[in-house]
């Protein structure tokens, strides 16, 4: 049985709305996602069971580990394979901040999802390895899609946008500082679940309203400077406030001849969108000059157009 490589890169969010409740504990989402260059690198390699090891110290190396449960999964799914092929040890080298909104654990775990795939020789098409990655986490089925795309549902109806080309994006992230993603959620639900959209046709209403909307407009027309103001999340409600080291972040890098400047999803990360690669080596300067703390990570990133793939 071969052994695979993969890039399995983060994602951030252009747009990020709460429409309501979903059931179950879940939000009904409208949000836009874009695969970013920044990636961990995932290799997988034929062993009896299934083992895990991670470069990161705050990343767990055991069954809690999302990547593992994603091989935990596809051994319950397809138990003669995982009969006849055995499992695979599992090597991420993390590269993608921890706890930050940007996906990591989702795409490692969508990178063993389709390496098993290819392994074990399964031949499974898009839509079933989606139906897979969604009962894993709502950000999977992005993952493995990539680019640019409009996710409504928990996040994981997905519909490509057209690839959005030559933006750059600026990350910042206090190294100390993480977010848990269901407390923002859980803290979003109890200040504003009363304004909460419900009923069938009323959160279908909601959805054709962002389709239709000026964001979905600005990514058509590759408009990166109207995208950098349209930029939007709900839940920078209850994380700046909680958070105002965060929140003077975003407000420098927006102030830093930038296009724009968000939270991505749960946070802490901040992002901003800049047109090339000097425009954005420029605001880094301007951030450090303003912000000299030595926990903060400055990363300058392009947008990219895929997803998880084999790496060359
Ligand atoms: P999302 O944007 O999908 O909400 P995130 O980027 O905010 O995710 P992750 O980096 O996926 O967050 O980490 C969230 C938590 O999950 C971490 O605190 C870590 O303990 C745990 N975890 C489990 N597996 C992984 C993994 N493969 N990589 C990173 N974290 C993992």
């Amino acid at each position: 049985m071969d052994s695979y490589s993969f890039i399995a890169p983060a994602k951030i969010n252009l747009y990020l709305e709460i429409i309501g409740d979903a059931g179950g504990g879940y939000h009904e989402l409208a949000m836009v996602f874009q695969t970013i260059e920044l990636a961990d690198r995932v290799d997988l390699r034929p062993s009896k069971q299934f083992e895990i090891r991670c470069s990161h110290p705050e990343v767990p190396q055991d069954k809690t580990n999302l990547a593992y449960r994603a091989g935990e999964l596809m051994a319950q799914e397809f138990p003669q394979a995982f009969a006849r092929h055995g499992g695979a040890e599992i090597n991420i080298d993390k590269r993608i901040p921890v706890a930050a909104g940007l996906a990591g654990g989702s795409t490692d775990a969508g990178a063993v999802l389709v390496g098993l795939d290819l392994m074990w020789q399964l031949g499974l098409t898009q839509p079933e390895l989606q139906k897979l990655a969604v009962r894993l986490g709502a950000d999977i089925p992005f993952c493995l899609m990539g680019g640019t795309a409009l996710g409504t549902g928990r996040g994981e109806d997905l519909e490509p946008l057209p690839d959005l080309e030559n933006v750059y994006a600026i990350l910042a992230k206090y190294r100390s500082l993480q977010v848990s993603t269901g407390w923002a959620y859980q803290t979003y639900r109890q200040q504003f679940g009363s304004t909460y959209v419900s009923g069938a046709e009323a959160l279908e209403e909601q959805r054709q309203r962002f389709e239709s909307g000026a964001m979905i407009g600005a990514i058509a027309r590759q408009d990166s400077a109207l995208i950098g103001k349209l930029l939007h999340n709900d839940l920078e409600k209850v994380v700046l406030p909680a958070y105002p080291q965060v929140a003077q972040l975003r407000q420098t890098l927006e102030e830093a001849g930038t296009l724009g400047a968000m939270m991505s999803g749960s946070g802490p990360t901040v992002f901003a969108l800049v047109e090339n690669q000097e425009r954005g080596a420029d605001a880094i300067e301007r951030v450090k000059a303003i912000i000299d703390n030595p926990d903060l990570d400055l990363y300058l990133t392009k947008f990219a157009p895929r997803g998880i793939r084999v790496a060359n």
